[in-house]
């Protein structure tokens, strides 16, 4: 849906650099194994519906998301692939994921069988969790396993589809942990016939690093948006991560100051001596968060700081020399041979790059961007007016 928007400042997203992004995963990993497109929280802060879309058009199997109702959202945006939901469900909300043809995570007996009290019609597809090491989700005793089977294929209610684990610590030098989680897993996966059933362990770091120990599926996330999963391993990177997120803005009004001017709040920033000042308007309302006060900006190519404190909806930069308004400010991205990566501001707030792409929030549009063509714009504010 083509939405239009007001304001000054957009996320442009790059959905070529997210199909070179899931091909690549899924020529490393090898035809036999297939790619879940992981897309919750909105895919990682870049919109699911497109992603979604752009994943499976590059070859990914499955989407997966947190909980029922971003499930429903991709459903009701007319989305047709598979989706998994790796999070818990309402046993009381069954009857939905049949409805909606939504593939649950199940992790207890308990569960089933209260959950089967809501099923008036239909058969629900299950991947069952096991817990190896994570302490989330997931079945952490073998009886436990083998009572959910035996219970299943008793019931005409549940299908189950697929088997898995999550690593605690697959993005990290030391694979101790790692091994532990692995063989733990293949444990458990001696006790039940899988030959059939999808068996999946690997997030992004275990495709990227063993693509040879992900069984036949992987759950691409974070490098699916071309960013690392730690700096740890950036090193080991198999091949080149695409960004595809960049966060811009405009100038919105440019003045000259003399010396000794205050900037913003608690008036704790000072011109040194006359200074060209732009604001823009990005604050913290838009997860452009306080925090960030020291970051740099790109603007005509160079890097600008931010100075003063971030308001709600705005802030200012010093700028290198007088700009017009109107001028396009780079938060996140590149403007000719600087780049402000999603690392970057990671790195400023001592936090790892999924937490940034996350926390732009809704009130900054999405333009969505293919062949250098833009093909939508997704902008909630207006839509939801
Ligand atoms: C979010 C998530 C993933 C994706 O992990 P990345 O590190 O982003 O690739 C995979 N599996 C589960 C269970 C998750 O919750």
């Amino acid at each position: 849906m083509q939405q239009e928007f007001y304001r000054d400042t957009w996320v442009d997203i790059d959905l070529d650099a997210i199909s070179h992004n899931v091909k690549s995963m899924k020529e490393h990993v090898g035809k036999n194994v297939k790619v879940i497109a992981v897309v919750k929280a909105n895919a990682y802060g870049h919109g699911s519906v497109q992603v979604a879309k752009t994943a499976i058009k590059s070859g990914a199997s499955m989407l997966a998301v947190a909980f029922l109702d971003e499930a429903i959202a991709l459903r009701n945006s007319g989305i047709e692939a598979p989706i998994l939901i790796l999070g818990a469900t309402r046993a009381s909300a069954i009857q939905l994921a049949i409805k909606y043809d939504i593939t649950l995570t199940v992790f207890s007996l308990d569960w089933l069988v209260e959950a089967s009290q809501y099923i008036q019609e239909g058969t629900v597809k299950i991947h069952v969790k096991l817990d190896t090491g994570m302490s989330r989700l997931g079945v952490r005793e073998e009886k436990s396993l083998l009572a959910i089977f035996d219970y299943v294929k008793t019931s005409s209610c549940f299908h189950i589809e697929g088997i898995y684990t999550h690593f605690a610590t697959a993005d990290e030098k030391d694979v101790t942990y790692f091994n532990e989680q692995y063989e733990k897993f293949d444990e458990f996966l001696e006790l039940i016939p899988h030959d059939e059933l999808l068996v999946h362990c690997g997030n992004s770091a275990t495709g990227l690093r063993f693509p040879e120990k992900v069984y036949n599926a992987v759950r691409l996330g974070i490098s699916m948006y071309g960013l690392t999963p730690s700096l740890e391993i950036k090193d080991e990177l198999p091949y080149t991560l695409k960004e595809a997120f960049s966060l811009k803005t405009k100038l919105v009004n440019v003045k000259k100051v003399p010396k000794g001017t205050k900037v913003s709040y608690g008036a704790t920033y000072e011109a040194k001596s006359e200074e060209w000042i732009g604001t823009i308007p990005i604050g913290y309302a838009d997860g452009w968060i306080r925090a960030l006060r020291d970051v740099d900006v790109l603007v005509a190519g160079q890097r600008a700081p931010l100075v003063g404190r971030i308001c709600m909806d705005q802030c200012m930069i010093k700028l290198p020399y007088e700009l017009p308004i109107g001028e396009t400010v780079t938060l996140i991205g590149r403007q000719n041979n600087e780049k402000i990566s999603v690392d970057e501001i990671a790195s400023h707030l001592n936090t790892i790059n999924y937490e940034i792409t996350c926390m732009i929030s809704m009130r900054v549009p999405r333009i969505f961007w293919e062949n250098g063509q833009k093909i939508s714009v997704d902008n909630p504010i207006i839509n939801n007016l």
